[in-house]
């Protein structure tokens, strides 16, 4: 019998560990991973929880590292006016924001929220929207991670012995590299964002993608059943006058929280009213334009509860893949209030990155929590595995490691250099060990 339950933000995971830790320091964090080796024991680092996967759980040692949220050093800056920033791996992406404001920095780009621990962010792949700029990993410059010899390796892209690849391993690992302690980044000058939001028509929206995505940051919102696209448009340090609190507050909390609750509740009790409700939807959220700091932009409180699934995909196949979704949701008629999300990304180099090696277009799936999401995503993820899709490590899927070996070409040097650090899985789970493979023998270092 376990004295524990552990449960993620979304309800779609939950986990018995048989020990919860919040070490203080580091040090206390390599005395958890040497007590779990010697016990035989598994161990998992756990963030905000906002991983949609079971990609935190475990039955071994469940450790919070919330202590460990200090800035730890501020480099020169650059000839770019960006600086190294190192900071404790625990630390929420809001805080971190806040801490990097005080410095006149921020971060380059950010997901759409900001509740999330950035060693749990940079685990799971988080990325926020821009065809020119990469997901949060891409900004990671070095890192310290407690492996399974209960070891701090401070690492880099360019660090000897085999550093280098710990490091391409432990910037997007699921947590299977280690325990991250500490995180240096590439922060870049504080600069605002002006939003542009703006329903436009779907078809218009899809045959000017090339022209909308060249944009700072581009995104859209689809309610499925509509021909509207809700578009969002970023761009850096412009100049339009800042929403005014109780607008903002119109928009953000009763229209894109409140309201949005109880129209998915109506939608739930009478399946029949969703298309009205998300042509309503489609009007109600209309357009704006502000300016604000980048973070208050990229950022929003989330607080109506749902499922999610999203998978990155060639960006030239978003329309045909899109297509193929409105038609399946039309034949269905699947009850689905919730809006489908399209956002952008650069081409990485990050090893088990979802946009590594080509220009990326993400496609995201949304259910309202009290309504099933199962047929629906299946549906759609059998559609984007149709045009080599990669399924988002922190959110809902049903891969396997075998059949997403192919779709990474450095997944066999990921998997590598887990049996190397990791030779005896401590820092597996069987989420990690059905998307990555079961932990395998170590092999040499190159
Ligand atoms: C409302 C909502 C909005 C979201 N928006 C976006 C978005 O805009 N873009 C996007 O890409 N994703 C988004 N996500 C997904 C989310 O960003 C990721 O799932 C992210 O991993 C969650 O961070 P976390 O701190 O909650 O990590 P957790 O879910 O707690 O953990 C994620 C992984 O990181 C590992 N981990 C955590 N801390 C450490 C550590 N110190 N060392 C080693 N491993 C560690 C865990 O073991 C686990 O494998 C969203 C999720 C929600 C619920």
């Amino acid at each position: 019998m376990t004295a524990h339950t552990w449960r993620n933000w979304s309800g779609t995971a939950t986990a018995h560990p048989s020990r919860i830790a919040r070490p203080r320091d580091e040090g206390e964090v390599v005395d958890l991973v040497r007590a779990a080796v010697a016990a035989g024991s598994t161990i998992r680092a756990v963030g905000a929880g906002h991983s949609f996967t079971p990609a935190a759980a475990t039955e071994g040692t469940l450790v919070h590292l919330d202590a460990l949220d200090r800035l730890e050093h501020v480099g020169p800056p650059a000839a770019d006016g960006s600086r190294l920033v190192t900071v404790g791996a625990g630390i929420r992406l809001h805080a971190l924001c806040r801490v990097l404001a005080d410095h006149g920095l921020a971060l380059e780009n950010m997901g759409d929220i900001d509740r999330q621990s950035l060693a749990g962010a940079i685990s799971t792949g988080t990325h926020g929207t821009g065809a020119r700029l990469g997901g949060l990993a891409t900004q990671v410059h070095g890192m310290r991670v407690v492996t399974a010899d209960a070891r701090v390796h401070d690492v880099g892209p360019d660090s000897p012995d085999g550093g280098a690849d710990l490091f391409e391993l432990a910037r997007l690992s699921l947590g299977t590299a280690g325990i991250l302690t500490a995180i240096t980044l590439r922060c870049v000058p504080a600069f605002t964002l002006t939003a542009a939001e703006a329903p436009l028509p779907l078809p218009h929206v899809l045959e000017s993608l090339v022209d909308l995505a060249v944009a700072d940051h581009f995104e859209f919102y689809w309610f499925p059943g509509t021909d509207v696209a809700l578009t969002k448009t970023n761009t850096r340090d412009g100049a339009a006058p800042p929403l005014p609190p109780l607008r903002r507050f119109l928009h953000d909390e009763a229209l894109a929280n409140g309201v949005f609750e109880v129209t998915n509740r109506i939608a739930t009790a009478v399946p029949g009213l969703t298309p009205h409700l998300n042509r309503l939807a489609a009007r109600a959220l209309g357009a704006r334009t502000y300016t604000a700091a980048s973070h208050e932009v990229f950022t929003s409180p989330r607080r109506v509860r749902f499922a999610e699934m999203e998978y990155a995909l060639p960006a030239e196949a978003l329309v045909d893949a899109l297509g193929e979704v409105d038609t399946w949701l039309r034949r269905s008629r699947e009850n689905v209030p919730f809006p489908i999300e399209v956002r952008f990304a650069a081409a990485d180099r990050v090893w088990l990155s979802t946009a590594y090696g080509r220009p990326t277009a993400y496609v995201a799936v949304h259910q309202y929590h009290r309504l099933p999401y199962a047929r629906y995503f299946r549906a759609v993820e059998a559609i984007m595995r149709g045009y080599d899709g990669r399924p988002h490590w922190g959110k809902l899927h049903r891969r396997r490691a075998a059949d997403l070996a192919p779709a990474y070409p450095r997944f066999a040097d990921a998997a590598a250099a887990r049996g190397r650090v990791d030779p005896s899985g401590v820092f597996a789970n069987s989420y990690v060990d059905q998307v990555l493979g079961a932990h395998t023998e170590p092999t040499p270092a190159r």
